[in-house]
């Protein structure tokens, strides 16, 4: 018998196939939707929420190669709905080691709360020891002050997970991270190329006071926890950006069938015949690596080194194979009425969120020449 028996919901309700089935019927009754929290209600309301938590905690326990699956379904629809599959940046919780955690996963999991992450400012963001958000001791709880830029969900989060300096007698890493409520900040957002719906922005956090329980590390050092969740976030935004570029290869191909120049189909012209094959290869090879990387293999990277070059390796190909599908389709591909610019667009951001690809791929060189 589950352990799940008492829950709201039985195995049977969250198995893969019935997940991929609570995505299609959601993609279909929400069309052309990016509102997230209307996603996650909508799984929620099928009987799919906590794929990602763990079964200790509640959840379905969904392994890291299945939510693979599911985020590169996700990213087969629109790039901007990445952290709505499961908890998102709420799943960072478990890697706490603090009591609450099933009780903060809760209300995540039922679709009433939004987790947002904070972490880059202005002049700290693939080097994050230049953080000046601090956070300092206030009675028995904390003070943070600061402001973080460059940060998503800003009109979505209930709560923003939020990275700051903090003094030495709080924190031996000389960093801490809090759960701060997202009425107790001041956000504004910023446009972008892409991830128009995504809400990007700044917060001013002005000397906010905060309750003990809002601290997540503590236990666990925060960059350990940060480690472990963006070794499983990045492999997770790498399907993303896989799944983004799957479609973009079924769209090119159906043009490249329809399409006649001169009484010839596009699909019958060598050049693109023969891009056509690179992408793909690139593409399928990028998901072997992924899926290498995820069954542990051993080898001499690390699992946040292994995360860190899918991440990179994933998003530039699929950059690169929209540029070839937006290039195959002409002026059609670069009208807003296909979806390959905005996807293109969307990518684009992908190539500094979660980490800078030049970033991430310096760190698994360096990791390489060790
Ligand atoms: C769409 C989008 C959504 C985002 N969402 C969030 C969010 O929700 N929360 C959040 O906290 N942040 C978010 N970010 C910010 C993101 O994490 C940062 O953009 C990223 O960490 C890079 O930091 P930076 O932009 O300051 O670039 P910088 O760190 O200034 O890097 C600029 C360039 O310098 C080079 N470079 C930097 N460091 C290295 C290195 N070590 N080795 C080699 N080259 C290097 C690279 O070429 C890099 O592209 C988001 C960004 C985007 C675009």
């Amino acid at each position: 018998m589950s352990s799940l028996t008492n829950d709201s919901f039985s195995d049977e309700l969250i198995s893969q196939d019935n997940y991929d089935a609570a995505v299609s019927q959601a993609a279909l009754d929400l069309e052309g939707c990016s509102d997230p929290m209307a996603w996650r209600k909508h799984l929620v309301s099928s009987g799919n929420s906590k794929i990602d938590v763990p079964q200790y905690l509640g959840g379905s326990g969904f392994t890291s190669k299945k939510m693979a699956d599911v985020f590169f379904r996700f990213g087969q629809l629109d790039v901007e709905l990445r952290d709505v599959p499961g908890a998102g940046h709420a799943r960072l919780l478990i890697n706490t080691g603090k009591e609450n955690v099933r009780d903060l996963l809760a209300p995540v999991c039922s679709g009433d709360w939004y987790f947002g992450i904070a972490m880059t400012e202005e002049q700290a963001g693939s080097d994050l020891t230049n953080l000046s958000t601090r956070a300092s001791r206030s009675g028995s709880g904390f003070v943070i002050t600061g402001r973080k830029k460059f940060n998503g969900r800003m009109l979505t989060a209930s709560h923003f997970i939020v990275l700051t300096q903090a003094d030495s007698d709080i924190s031996e890493d000389g960093l801490a991270l809090f759960l701060v409520p997202s009425e107790l900040v001041h956000k504004s957002t910023i446009d972008g190329m892409g991830h128009s719906n995504f809400s990007w922005g700044s917060m001013q956090i002005d000397s906010v006071e905060l309750p003990p329980d809002s601290r997540l590390d503590g236990v666990i050092p925060a960059h350990v926890i940060l480690q472990k969740h963006f070794s499983y976030w990045r492999t997770m935004i790498a399907s993303v950006a896989l799944g983004c570029a799957e479609h973009a290869i079924k769209l090119a191909k159906l043009h490249m069938n329809r399409r006649q120049i001169q009484g010839r189909r596009l699909a019958e012209m060598s050049h693109l015949q023969r891009d056509l094959a690179l992408h793909f290869a690139s593409i399928k090879s990028t998901q072997l690596l992924r899926d290498w990387a995820l069954n542990s293999p051993d080898c001499e990277l690390s699992p946040s080194k292994l995360s860190s070059m899918v991440k990179a390796e994933s998003v530039e190909h699929a950059i690169s194979t929209l540029d070839f599908a937006m290039n195959v389709h002409g002026a059609l591909g670069y009208s807003s009425e296909l979806s390959l610019e905005k996807r293109y667009r969307d990518l684009m951001g992908l190539r500094f969120a979660d980490g800078a690809s030049d970033a991430l791929r310096c760190s698994v060189g360096r990791a390489i020449c060790k």
